[in-house]
């Protein structure tokens, strides 16, 4: 490891301005994915800035009657917090479904968005990754894909992203709200994670100088008829190979309202607002949710060992669509 010098933060102001003064410079909140990639030698930060004590460790209700979940919540917090089980149930599951008990106690709502790829070989600093170092090639396009991405992959880099509590927030459309040295902005969870393209050594739309302050959740939760689906090698400590955050509002038999996010498909949770709106002002019925299915799924490329994962992700839609409907026990 790398030796970096430690500060900790006493406010976000101090924050910002450590970091924006020193582009080596990270902040750590829980470390449980930050450490590890430290061990690795994949980061190298020469300082760390410790954010644990600043004032973003607390769930409160927003005006417009939606919540606010601070950046510094633990994953666990948030997960058993009576607000959110009551009225997000879908992050609740979509956060307990992720790593273990001991991991979720320490990772943060912020670290949780900021987690960077399982792909092996960003991991694995003896081989190519574009990810790691620009322009040094992608190891994994001719190499052991099976855990890639089959959507938005580019000639770049077909790593997926790994967060199951980010695919539940991309389903209830949840802002990020962030600041630094220009100032706070807000930004939505469709915009916040990036694509690969030509620049897959960039994850997200958070600028080098900005923090992460909260998740806002919009008013409505989807508590009646939603769903998360995690399917993975091992019941339980395992990434996703494919989830699907559903969520819909029913009226009587009829879908008023419908939202789909693909985990373990993709660079970053997976979104497609045109195949959602088949499913609006339809009865639940598992023909539609197929033709839902095939319509996210037709632009899917798979590679040598992942081709499993497109008819994978079209029968975890249509069963996370039933458990949504309850049409299906969970
Ligand atoms: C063995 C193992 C299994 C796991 N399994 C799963 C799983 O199944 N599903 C899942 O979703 N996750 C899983 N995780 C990942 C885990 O959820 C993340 O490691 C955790 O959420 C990261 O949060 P943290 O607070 O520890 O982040 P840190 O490690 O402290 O930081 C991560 C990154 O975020 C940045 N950062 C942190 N907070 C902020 C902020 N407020 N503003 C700006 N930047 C910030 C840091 O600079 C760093 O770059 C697993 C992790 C491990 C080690
Ligand atoms: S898929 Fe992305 S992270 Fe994995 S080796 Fe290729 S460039 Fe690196």
């Amino acid at each position: 490891m790398n030796n970096f010098s430690y500060t900790r933060a006493l406010d976000i102001a101090g924050a910002v301005s450590e970091i924006s003064t020193n582009a080596a410079a990270q902040f750590i909140a829980g470390g449980t994915n930050l450490i590890d990639l430290m061990k690795e030698n994949v980061s190298r930060p020469d300082r760390l800035i410790d954010i644990n004590h600043l004032p973003l460790n607390r769930i409160e209700k927003t005006p417009d009657g939606g919540l606010r979940l601070g950046a510094l919540v633990t994953n666990t917090e948030t997960a058993y917090h009576p607000e959110v089980e009551a009225r997000y149930p879908l992050l609740s599951r979509a956060i307990l479904s992720g790593a273990s008990p001991q991991l979720r106690n320490m990772a943060t709502n912020g670290g949780n968005l900021l987690q960077r790829t399982r792909c092996y070989y960003f991991y694995d600093t003896a081989t190519p990754c574009n990810k790691r170092v620009r322009g040094t090639g992608c190891s994994a396009l001719e190499g052991f894909n099976r855990i890639h991405a089959v959507l938005g992959a580019s000639d770049q880099c077909i790593a997926v992203h790994p967060s199951d509590m980010c695919i539940a927030l991309a389903a209830l459309e949840a802002v990020v709200r962030v600041t630094g040295k220009s100032g706070e902005r807000s930004i939505p969870f469709a915009d916040f994670h990036r694509l690969p393209g030509d620049t897959p050594d960039i994850d997200t739309n958070l600028r080098n100088d900005e923090i992460i302050l909260s998740i806002d959740l919009p008013a409505k939760g989807f508590a009646d008829h939603h769903a998360y689906l995690k399917v993975r090698d091992r019941k339980s400590y395992a990434f996703a190979l494919v989830s699907v955050a559903a969520a819909l509002e029913m009226s009587g038999d009829t879908i008023a309202d419908a939202r789909l996010a693909l985990g373990g498909v993709a660079h970053k949770p997976w979104r497609n607002t045109d195949a959602e709106e088949l499913l609006k002002g339809k009865a639940a019925a598992t023909d539609q949710f197929q033709a839902v299915a095939e319509r996210i799924m037709r632009n899917a490329i798979g590679f040598e060992h992942n081709s499993f994962k497109i008819e994978l992700a079209k029968r975890a839609i249509v069963r996370a669509l039933k458990h949504a409907a309850q049409m299906e026990a969970r």
